[in-house]
């Protein structure tokens, strides 16, 4: 194991409709364990893995107030639902014998340890995979803007967005088939360009700390090994 000083600090943020695997909504239990075997792989290859996980899977505050909910209520519901997918990926964790901690920006004690960053930081350097649950712990933001914030506090050389689609296309590829699949960007042509990856908060926080984000599909299996090696299908976002 390289000295701890070698070892890279990566932020890996997993879209919360990832872990539904086919389902339409929740947890898939199976896709969870998939994850979080390829979260094992990188720790025990000597990476210091931070992570952040969505909560699209249970519920959006901005679908909730589009129904009528007052936005703040909806935005305190989908930061709950993110802790539960935290817990459900640490147990995953643990059960591959891999010290896993849920620290949550909303805090509550009898679940899991509240953020303090100090605590993240000594997690991490005794080797514990740290999970920031609850995003921000604010209303109004994102779990991709939570990731960067992290990322920041952390100081992390890199922020994966792990998702449902291999990198950064020119338009959706789901509903355009002339979409092409970007290699590179910079962060002043992901916001330029309103390309919809991440929200414009995400990526300024990691212009200003320059912080590269890598975005790639993490139902991919093994995609997470490969882009580590700096391989596999991606867009690279840098300056
Ligand atoms: N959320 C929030 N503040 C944050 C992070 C998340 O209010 O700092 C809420 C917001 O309602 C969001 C939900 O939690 O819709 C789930 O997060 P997100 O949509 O980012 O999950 P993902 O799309 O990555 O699964």
């Amino acid at each position: 194991m390289a000295a701890d000083s070698d070892r890279k600090r990566v932020l890996l943020k997993v879209s919360g409709e990832v872990l539904m695997g086919s389902r339409e909504f929740g947890i898939d239990l199976d896709t969870v364990s998939r994850v979080g075997a390829e979260i094992a792989e990188a720790a025990q290859a000597g990476y210091q893995i931070c992570l952040v996980i969505g909560g699209g899977n249970f519920f959006r505050g901005v679908a909730g107030a589009a129904k009528g909910m007052d936005r703040v209520a909806a935005d305190h519901i989908g930061m709950l639902a993110t802790v539960m997918n935290a817990l459900a990926m640490q147990q995953v964790l643990q059960k591959l014998e891999l010290d896993a901690r849920v620290l949550s920006a909303i805090p509550m004690p009898t679940v899991c340890e509240p953020f303090v960053r100090d605590r993240a930081l000594k997690h991490l350097a005794s080797g514990k995979v740290v999970l920031f649950a609850a995003g921000t712990g604010n209303p109004f933001f994102t779990t991709d803007t939570a990731a960067a914030l992290r990322a920041a506090e952390m100081r992390c050389d890199v922020l994966l967005k792990g998702t449902s689609v291999d990198g950064i296309y020119s338009a959706d590829p789901k509903t355009d088939p002339q979409a092409t699949r970007y290699e590179r960007l910079t962060y002043m042509e992901v916001l330029s360009r309103d390309l919809k990856v991440m929200d414009a908060a995400a990526i300024t926080l990691a212009r200003d700390n320059q912080i590269p984000v890598i975005v790639f599909s993490i139902r991919t299996q093994g995609a997470l090994m490969s882009v580590l090696a700096g391989s596999g299908r991606s867009t690279i976002v840098t300056a």
